[in-house]
């Protein structure tokens, strides 16, 4: 790719990160099925491992197909450079990882995908990190909340399930005023409805399962760092700001300046925790993300005409979607995010917990499963599925009530999805 000409958001899709393949002219990205690399000499071996030099050794740290990824990743949200990692839940971890330590706390949104909601209640805690759930539509409650020993905010900018949509600059003054960097995780919105780091936020994370590789084949994550974050301000983050025992007593921070956060990861955080992805997953997410620029509008014309549809029949009770005007959240989603507020909603049917599992069992186009951002539409019962570890009072918080349903709108024929939705709505509650 040429660097010196500013290129659209839709070409970036295309062609970051990727050029015709050095070796042999490949025009595709080749899958490195590799997991080691021939040193040149001794002396160049020496400087890969001590950091001095930038090369590939082993696949655990760096591949050339996940890298073309990282770097493509990173051109579309904006980011001075990226990892990527074997799953969403992985990324996580280790956007935290450097961040954190034994006694350390983050403050995350009540409105969280159901497995982070669990992986920050109860996993963390193993590391003896902790969390702060906390309302983000109540700023007075987040700033109360930060305190000496909170090291990042979390938010997802568009939230699982429940039609939430997050104000990211509020919230990234918020972390701003207090020195800790703003986490986005930016699965549902993807960087084709919205960029968190020109709205403020210091890290972003993505589950490549989801919008990005687009068809349901790979689980992948990655970490996009702003590198605009001054780790040196404090002495809050040692890790990047402190000399690295690991590494000989270097300073990341000092020695890496905007990338520190990015070879870090690599070179502690993939090293040592090995949350890896492997090169072929890789591949197929740079296809997938190929068609990013086309996929995501017609997901949210989709989801806009099937969410409206639902609203009118008298046999829905209500639909929780952020382009909708009845959604508390539309102007807000208006205002930040103006090309469509995802593909994700949830909707109650009369009849409740009965109705719904019977509509849900009578849906034929509509597939049945635990995923979502597929080319497929999907549905699925939240509550008994991927918010079922949680509390009755978290799952309200969350926007995955017992009673409600959650699709995942794909981007079939917008007429056939409603048709779909409409006789199975007839089998659970009658006709029209
Ligand atoms: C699916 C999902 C995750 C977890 O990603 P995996 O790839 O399944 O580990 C995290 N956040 C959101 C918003 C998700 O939808």
């Amino acid at each position: 790719m040429t660097d010196d000409i500013a290129l659209s958001f839709d070409t970036l899709t295309v062609h970051a990160g990727t050029g015709p393949d050095p070796a042999t002219g490949a025009r595709q990205v080749p899958i490195y099925q590799s997991t080691s690399y021939q040193f040149r000499d001794a002396a160049h071996a020496a400087r890969l491992f001590g950091l001095q030099e930038v090369g590939y050794i082993y696949s655990r740290l760096t591949n050339p197909t996940v890298a073309a990824l990282q770097n493509r990743v990173a051109a579309l949200e904006g980011g001075a450079g990226a990892v990527c990692c074997s799953s969403g839940h992985a990324a996580q971890i280790m956007a935290l990882f450097p961040l954190m330590g034994p006694g350390r706390n983050i403050i995350a949104s009540t409105r969280l995908y159901g497995g982070t909601v669990t992986q920050f209640s109860h996993t963390i805690r193993r590391f003896g990190w902790s969390a702060k759930f906390v309302d983000l539509d109540d700023l007075d409650a987040l700033r109360a909340a930060i305190d000496d020993d909170t090291r990042a905010i979390f938010c997802e900018s568009i939230s699982n399930p429940g039609g939430y949509v997050t104000d990211i600059p509020a919230v990234a003054q918020i972390a701003d005023e207090a020195g800790i960097p703003l986490i986005v995780d930016n699965t549902l919105a993807t960087p084709k409805l919205c960029r968190p780091i020109e709205m403020g936020a210091t890290l972003v994370v993505h589950s490549l399962t989801k919008f990005m590789t687009g068809n349901g084949t790979v689980t992948g994550g990655a970490i996009i760092d702003s590198g605009r974050f001054d780790w040196s301000a404090s002495d809050k983050f040692p890790s990047l700001s402190e000399p690295e025992p690991a590494y000989h007593g270097m300073k990341f921070h000092e020695t890496f300046g905007q990338l520190a956060f990015t070879f870090h990861s690599i070179a502690i955080g993939l090293r040592d925790l090995g949350m890896t992805m492997n090169p072929q997953g890789a591949h197929y997410t740079l296809m997938g993300i190929e068609t990013l620029g086309l996929r995501i509008p017609r997901h949210v014309e989709n989801a806009q005409k099937v969410a409206e549809w639902l609203e009118q029949d008298p046999r829905v009770t209500s639909v929780t979607y952020a382009g909708l005007p009845s959604s508390p959240w539309h102007e807000t989603a208006k205002r930040l995010y103006p090309d469509g507020a995802g593909s994700l909603f949830t909707f109650e049917i009369k009849g409740g917990y009965d109705a719904a599992v019977k509509m849900v069992d009578a849906l034929k186009l509509f597939s049945h499963v635990a995923n979502l951002g597929d080319a497929r539409s999907l549905v699925i019962h939240s509550a008994s599925t991927t918010h079922s570890q949680l509390t009755e009072e978290q799952q309200r918080a969350s926007g995955a009530a017992p009673e409600l349903v959650r699709l995942s709108i794909g981007i079939e024929d917008p007429a056939d999805l409603i048709a779909d939705l409409d006789q199975a709505l007839a089998a659970a509650v009658g006709k029209g």
